[in-house]
């Protein structure tokens, strides 16, 4: 069945869009379910979740990445970031600095993502838009940050059933990309994500230039709390 979803899923996603299974709240079965479908990227946003999934599925399913798709805590870095593939919830320089002094630790590079924040949501995180640019010109210099590997933004829209107003956030999210790029990463060739799509609003996502899709629920069904 999840292979079916994901087969539905997938046929429907042009090929420069990335799937991120979100597999927060669900077990590892369903997990192993989708791996063996050819699923290789899987989104979590809580650490301790993330990190006992990764110790029992690291042998049977070797070549997962694992995203960390929620607000992360610099005191949990430290547990994600001997395996974790991509950081797509980076919101603070505070956050960028940890995440540097725990990649070179474990002498790894980590890809991350800017968080931005365009819903109207107070709740929602992501940089501010000061913030952001600031995070980029320091992303930029290269001897700033060597083990990250900035790989573009990650947005989410307002919670809304009005359409448009989903539609004018992922406008906004690309903007901001397009800008960053431009102005910051317009000689770096890993800057190229634009994370931006859920189970809800996918499709307007990637008629709006979305480049990686994360979707849970569509794929594995409602979650349990
Ligand atoms: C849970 C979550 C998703 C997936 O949500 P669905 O509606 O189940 O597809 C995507 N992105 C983030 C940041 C999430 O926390």
């Amino acid at each position: 069945m999840i292979a079916d979803r994901l087969q539905a899923i997938r046929s429907e996603l042009p090929d420069r869009v990335r799937l991120i299974a979100v597999s927060k709240f669900h077990p590892i079965e369903s997990i192993i379910e989708a791996y063996k479908a050819g699923q290789r990227h899987f989104g979590e946003n809580r650490v301790q979740e993330m990190v006992s999934k990764e110790v029992l599925l690291r042998s049977q399913c070797p070549d997962l990445q694992w995203h960390q798709i929620g607000t992360l805590q610099r005191n949990k870095v430290k547990y994600i970031a001997p395996f974790v593939s991509m950081i797509e919830s980076v919101d603070s320089l505070r956050l960028m600095d940890e995440i540097e002094r725990q990649a070179a630790r474990y002498e790894r590079k980590i890809d991350i993502l800017l968080q931005v924040h365009v819903a109207a949501e107070e709740t929602k995180s992501g940089f501010a838009l000061d913030k952001l640019e600031e995070a980029a010109r320091l992303l930029s210099q290269t001897d700033c940050y060597p083990h990250i590997r900035p790989c573009g933004v990650m947005g989410m829209a307002t919670l809304t059933t009005d359409e448009e107003r989903v539609r004018q956030d992922f406008v906004q999210i690309r903007e901001l990309f397009v800008h960053l790029r431009q102005d910051y990463f317009s000689s770096c060739e890993c800057f190229e994500q634009i994370s931006m799509g859920m189970s809800g609003d996918y499709r307007i996502a990637i008629e709006e230039g979305s480049t990686s899709v994360r979707i849970g629920s569509a794929i594995f069904g409602e979650r349990n709390y």
